[in-house]
C-alpha cells in the first residue's frame, strides 16, 4: 500500500519510522514541514527535515528524538565563548549537515535535490521530501511580543509567550516540491502523523491545498483512498511540545476531538488513544471512522505496532 505521510519533527518522525519498519521503501513518501526552517549562524537549518532523515537513518539521538546520537558540541561551545549565539543547540555532526546543505543551496541547488542526496548518503531508502523548495516561514503571533519567527518563539523563548495566531510567510508563492503531488496522486492513503497541527501540519496543508485539495480534490481525497490522522493530543496533553498549550490559548479545549475538528472534512479516518475512547463517538458523528488504540511511541516496537494498527485500520480500502 503506497502511503504519503505528512510529518513535522519528533512525533512525525517516530510514526514514519514505524511505517518504514513495515512498508517496502518505495511505498513510503514522507512530506516534511519546512515552516520551522531558519537562518542561523549563516546557515540554513531545517529542523523537521533533519529529524525525519536522522530518525529513518537510525542516526537520531534516542533521548531527545532530535539531533544526532553520540553528539558533541565543541563548535557551539566555542562560538558561545566568542560571544556568539549559543541558544539553538547544534551539535558538531549536525553542523556538517547544515554547512554542506547551505553551501549547495547557495550554489543554486534545490532543497529537495539536496535532501535526496543526503538521504542516499545516510542510507535512507524511503523518499523524504520537503513540502516545498521555496522558503515558507512560520510566524507566531503572540500576546506579549507580537509576531515572532518560529524558532524565536519555540527555542529562544521556550514557547512561553501566549499565542494569538499563526502565519506562513511565503506560502502564497510556494509550490509543493517536485514529487509531492505525484506521490499523493499514487498513494492509497495520506497519513497525517501525530505532529503539532498548528505549526507542523498546517504549513504543509497550506502549501498543498491550493493545488492538491482545491484545484485537484481527487489528489487528496479520491476514492478508494483514505486520509487518516493520528492524534498528537492524548488525555488533553501533548507528549512533548506546545500543541495543547496553543489550543488552550486560542480558546479551544485541547483534546483528540479538537484535533479531528482541526482537520475536519479532510479526514476519512482518525486514530485516538485509549484514554480518549469517550471522544470516538463524537468523531464518528462527523462521518469519520475511528480507531482507538495505544498511541504512545516510547520504543521502536511501539512505533511499528502503531504503524501496523493504522495500516490495518485503513487496509480494507
Ligand atoms: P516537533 O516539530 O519536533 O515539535 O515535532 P512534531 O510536530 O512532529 O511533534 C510534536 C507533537 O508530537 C506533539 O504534539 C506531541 O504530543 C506529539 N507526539 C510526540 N510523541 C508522540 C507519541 O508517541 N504519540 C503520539 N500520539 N503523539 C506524539
Amino acid at each position: 500500500m503506497k502511503i504519503v505521510a505528512l510529518a513535522g519533527g519528533v512525533g512525525g518522525a517516530k510514526l514514519a519510522d514505524g511505517l518504514a519498519q513495515i512498508l517496502p521503501p518505495e511505498d513510503l513518501t514522507v512530506v516534511v514541514n519546512t515552516g520551522d526552517d531558519f537562518e542561523h549562524l549563516g546557515l540554513t537549518i531545517c529542523p523537521d527535515l533533519d529529524t525525519v532523515c536522522y530518525t529513518l537513518a537510525g542516526l537520531a539521538n534516542p533521548e531527545t528524538g532530535w539531533g544526532r546520537a553520540a553528539e558533541t558540541f565543541h563548535v557551539l561551545e566555542n562560538i558561545a565563548r566568542l560571544g556568539g549565539e549559543g541558544w539553538f543547540k547544534l551539535g558538531d555532526k549536525d553542523l556538517a549537515t547544515h554547512i554542506e546543505r547551505t553551501r549547495r543551496l547557495r550554489s543554486g541547488e534545490s532543497l529537495s535535490q539536496i535532501t535526496r542526496d543526503f538521504c542516499r548518503a545516510w542510507g535512507v531508502r524511503q523518499v523524504v521530501l520537503p513540502m516545498s523548495d521555496e522558503p515558507v516561514r512560520t510566524i507566531v503571533d503572540t500576546v506579549e511580543y507580537g509576531e515572532l519567527p518560529f524558532q524565536e518563539y519555540f527555542v529562544h523563548r521556550k514557547c512561553e509567550p501566549r499565542v494569538k495566531g499563526f502565519r506562513f510567510a511565503g506560502v502564497e508563492s510556494a509550490k509543493p516540491a517536485p514529487g509531492v503531488l505525484e506521490a499523493i496522486g499514487q498513494a492509497q492513503a495520506i497519513l497525517i502523523c501525530p505532529s503539532n497541527p498548528w505549526v507542523s501540519i498546517d504549513p504543509i496543508l497550506a502549501v498543498l491545498e491550493p493545488s492538491a485539495i482545491c484545484h485537484r480534490p481527487s489528489a487528496i481525497r479520491h476514492q478508494p483512498s483514505a486520509t487518516v490522522a493520528v492524534s498528537p493530543i492524548i488525555g488533553g496533553r501533548t507528549v512533548k511540545g506546545p500543541a495543547a498549550k496553543m489550543y488552550a490559548e486560542l480558546g479551544i479545549t485541547p483534546s483528540a476531538l479538537a484535533v479531528a475538528r482541526h482537520y475536519g472534512s479532510r479526514l476519512t479516518h482518525f486514530v485516538l488513544d485509549k484514554v480518549d475512547q469517550m471522544q470516538a463517538a463524537e468523531v464518528e458523528n462527523m462521518g469519520i471512522q475511528t480507531l482507538v488504540t495505544n498511541t504512545i511511541m516510547r520504543t521502536p516496537e511501539d512505533r511499528r505496532r502503531l504503524a501496523q494498527d493504522v495500516l490495518n485500520f485503513i487496509s480494507p480500502l
